[in-house]
């Protein structure tokens, strides 16, 4: 979808749209290519670390293959993606906020239940099908819609799977094209690039960024980052809400950086992903009261 008069930009703001595909996520895609895999078939249980748009995508798969589906996730992600996960049949693990180091993380409940017998811990943070279904699908898709005139690609990072994968499908085809990370401003990511070492803050944005460096994120293929604040984020989300288009919170950081980037490149043209839809977030960055109550702009004149 075109967006350069919606974002009066000089050049051209083009976005991938995910939140249409079939449970609403850009995670559909690694889903399908994870689960064909023998351990599925082997298991009775499937068992994924997730900010929740995974775990809703494996929760649909799981029931169509009649597996059982443990999702474990952060407390901070919005309770819409429970919802989802737990219609679909999923069992969800609701995990403390605190980082790797800690016994009660996300990942580390996941890996544990994964150990079990029978339990297939499908661990999309580490799972290479997780990149090859955006370096064979999502990567030679957008060469196929957009084709040659694309400068630059702009995602966020949670896995790094779409990064990577479309990173390394689009430099293949055009070796010239800027690869951009879109960070959240209190993920250590953008630093990590910049080749300094921080400590990570908090931040109300869903599903990128982070306090850890994900395995399959190829710091290699990128070009560069910006770092989007909530606030940024928030009154990007509201321009495209005013315009129909309903997407969450990772979103607007994705168009934050590609406005930056457009700001710093004026006339060139930038394809931002955007990673889901809003359906899942009407409690949380699709709410009024709950964005006045964070702070954050409902709507705003954009510049
Ligand atoms: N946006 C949202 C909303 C997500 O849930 C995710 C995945 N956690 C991403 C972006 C980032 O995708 P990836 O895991 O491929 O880096």
């Amino acid at each position: 979808m075109d967006l350069t008069e919606l974002f009066g930009v000089e050049g051209t703001l083009l976005a991938k749209l995910e939140n249409e595909s079939r449970t609403g996520s850009v995670k559909d895609r690694p889903v399908r290519w994870m689960v064909d895999d023998p351990r599925t078939d082997q298991a009775h249980t499937v068992v994924e670390a997730s900010g929740g748009n995974t775990g809703i995508s494996l929760a649909v798969a799981g029931r169509e293959l009649g597996k059982r589906v443990i999702i474990t996730m952060s407390r901070k992600m919005s309770p819409g993606k429970v919802r989802r996960m737990e219609e679909a049949g999923a069992e969800v693990v609701l995990c403390p906020c605190v980082g790797l180091d800690s016994p009660a993380n996300f990942i580390n409940v996941a890996q544990r239940l994964g150990a079990e017998e029978g339990v297939w811990y499908v661990d999309q943070f580490n799972n290479p099908a997780n990149v090859a279904a955006h370096a064979e699908g999502t990567g030679p898709e957008i060469l196929a819609q957009v084709g040659d005139g694309l400068d630059c690609f702009v995602a966020g990072a949670g896995t790094g799977g779409t990064l990577t994968g479309v990173g390394r499908a689009l430099k293949r085809r055009r070796p010239g094209i800027e690869i951009v990370l879109a960070d959240p401003v209190g993920s250590i990511l953008a630093a990590h690039l910049r080749g300094e070492q921080v400590e990570g803050g908090p931040y109300l944005v869903e599903g990128i960024g982070g306090d850890f460096l994900p395995p399959l994120l190829d710091f290699d293929v990128l070009d560069g980052a910006y770092e989007i604040d909530d606030l940024e984020s928030a009154a990007h989300l509201a321009v495209l809400r005013e315009a129909g288009i309903r997407v969450g919170s990772s979103s607007g950081t994705a168009i934050g950086a590609a406005l930056a980037y457009l700001r710093d490149n004026p006339g060139r043209t930038v394809c931002a992903l955007l990673a889901d839809a809003g359906d899942r977030y009407l409690e949380t960055w699709q709410d009024e009261d709950w964005l006045t109550g964070h702070g954050l702009p409902v709507m705003l004149s954009h510049p």
